[in-house]
């Protein structure tokens, strides 16, 4: 079975979230699992190549915009995985990732690859991940080219909306690109939908997600479409890699625990309880809080997309607590300008009890995981989500609302604690709840936490589902 992984980050040679990670987790159990699997991503002028021994496989040129456009295909294999990825290099087009206008050029070439066989290996299913790639399902049938696709959506909020112009560029031919009619009265060309329509198979990355996304609520305008589609849509959860935490993750932590002590690769693990104060009491000194085992610590780590991530309730929660603070709370994130400034404030204020960090720092998000007590992930949605699942292989208790992945991974006074409402009021009330846990009884949050320790996020059944998904393409 031949897969190609179409994406626009890979971990570790350029991350901005969560779809970095699974395009490093991903193709790396499918290929344990005997799946002939392929990355193919855009070559950023800031990708971590690292000291990984890369060669340049092939130069080819189309027309694009109406000028010729020369791309490079640069091959390496994956530093941890050992999946053969695939690097796009063109100046004007692939050197930044956040141009919008790129998209198109990235999917025509990823097309022009195919029909010359490029890689001098024929895929039998395009995999392809997110708006980035809409386009390709659309093309692959305007070239009749032999190839499966199935788009995986992990975030439906980030359609890709683009100038119809984009169109001209790529050189297709409105008229035989039936969906786009009725776009083009509003110049729009919505790469997701795109993607999603002229796809074989949808997935998304939790099965709560599957079903919440035909909803009004969280269908983000395209609820009508995915409804038409249901039974070709499919929820499967994401995971995480385990054996990479012992490569990379715990290398940025002071002090590696586990349930229990024990030596991996020559190194020593503490069992959870030592490990976990160490680290705390590590991160605390670091980061200028406080320093007292006695005060429970929270942290947040994510984007700060103001519309997503739950800022605002976690912002309120902690103006109606800041005055009289009974935990510490660290904050790891980036991306809104004004939430950003509203998080440092309180930073300035209360510096013994609130820690800011507003960067990407994977380093120290390790030892926030490792020295924190608790992770708060009150997002107003969901797909799925790596942090709380990063977080229980740390022993990190997950406070989280009650939505898409996070349902899907977290089991109420389980392994974690879950809010339904969505506003500050439940966020608040659980979060007092599992602090009177941790003080009062802490038998029964040992336990919790010994059971997000063993939780198993690992990739085994989700690969599982993955592969039947592919015979199914190609039967
Ligand atoms: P999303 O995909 O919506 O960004 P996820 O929870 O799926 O959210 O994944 C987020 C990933 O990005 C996790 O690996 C998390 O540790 C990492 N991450 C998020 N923000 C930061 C940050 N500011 N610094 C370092 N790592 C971060």
């Amino acid at each position: 079975m031949k897969v190609l992984f179409v994406v626009w980050e890979v971990d570790p040679f350029f991350k901005l979230g969560g779809l970095g990670d699974i395009a490093r987790s991903l193709p790396g159990a499918l290929i344990n699992s005997g799946v002939d699997i392929r990355v193919i991503t855009p070559y950023y002028k800031v990708e971590k190549m690292g000291r990984n021994k890369k060669q340049k496989i092939a130069t080819f040129s189309f027309l694009y915009a109406r000028r010729k456009q020369k791309v490079e295909i640069w091959e390496t294999l994956h530093p941890f995985t050992k999946v053969p990825c695939y690097f796009l290099k063109n100046k004007k087009y692939l050197d930044k990732a956040t141009l919008t206008e790129t998209w198109g050029f990235f999917d025509k070439a990823v097309i022009e690859i195919l029909k010359r066989n490029l890689l001098n290996w024929e895929p039998e299913i395009l995999h392809l991940n997110d708006r980035h790639c809409g386009l390709i399902p659309l093309l692959v049938k305007a070239e009749k080219l032999p190839v499966k696709t199935m788009m995986t959506i992990h975030n439906l909020a980030y359609q890709g909306k683009s100038p119809i112009s984009i169109l001209t560029d790529m050189g297709i031919d409105h008229s035989i690109v039936k969906i786009t009619k009725w776009e083009i009265k509003s110049h729009q060309v919505n790469f997701l939908m795109e993607g999603i329509i002229h796809s074989d198979i949808v997935t998304v990355v939790s099965p709560t997600y599957s079903k919440e996304i035909l909803t009004e609520e969280f269908g983000q305008g395209l609820n009508e479409i995915l409804v038409g589609m249901e039974g070709r849509i499919f929820g499967i959860l994401n995971g995480i890699d385990i054996d990479w935490r012992y490569n990379k993750l715990d290398h940025s932590v002071k002090f590696p625990y586990n349930l229990s002590e024990k030596i991996v690769d020559g190194r020593k693990y503490l069992n959870w309880k030592d490990g976990k104060k160490l680290n705390k009491h590590f991160l605390q000194k670091k980061l200028g809080l406080k320093i007292d085992e006695n005060i429970p610590v929270l942290c947040f780590i994510g984007r700060f997309d103001a519309r997503q991530k739950g800022l605002d309730i976690m912002h309120t929660m902690l103006r109606r607590n800041a005055d009289n603070m009974k935990y510490q709370i660290v904050i790891l994130g980036s991306g809104d300008k004004d939430w950003e400034e509203r998080y440092m404030w309180f930073s300035t204020f209360y510096p013994k009890y609130i820690s800011c960090n507003l960067k990407f720092d994977e380093s120290l998000a390790h030892q926030i995981y490792a020295g924190s007590d608790f992770i708060l992930v009150p997002s107003l949605y969901e797909p799925c989500g790596l942090i709380q699942m990063i977080a229980m292989l740390f022993g990190t208790v997950p406070i989280a609302h009650d939505t898409g992945g996070l349902s899907d991974s977290i089991k109420d006074n389980f392994n974690g604690f879950l809010f339904e409402k969505y506003s500050s009021e439940a966020l608040e009330k659980t979060v007092n709840k599992a602090l009177d846990l941790w003080r009062n009884d802490k038998e029964r949050f040992n336990k919790i936490v010994e059971n997000a320790l063993i939780s198993d996020f690992t990739w085994n059944k989700s690969a599982k589902e993955y592969i039947s998904l592919y015979e199914k393409l190609l039967s």
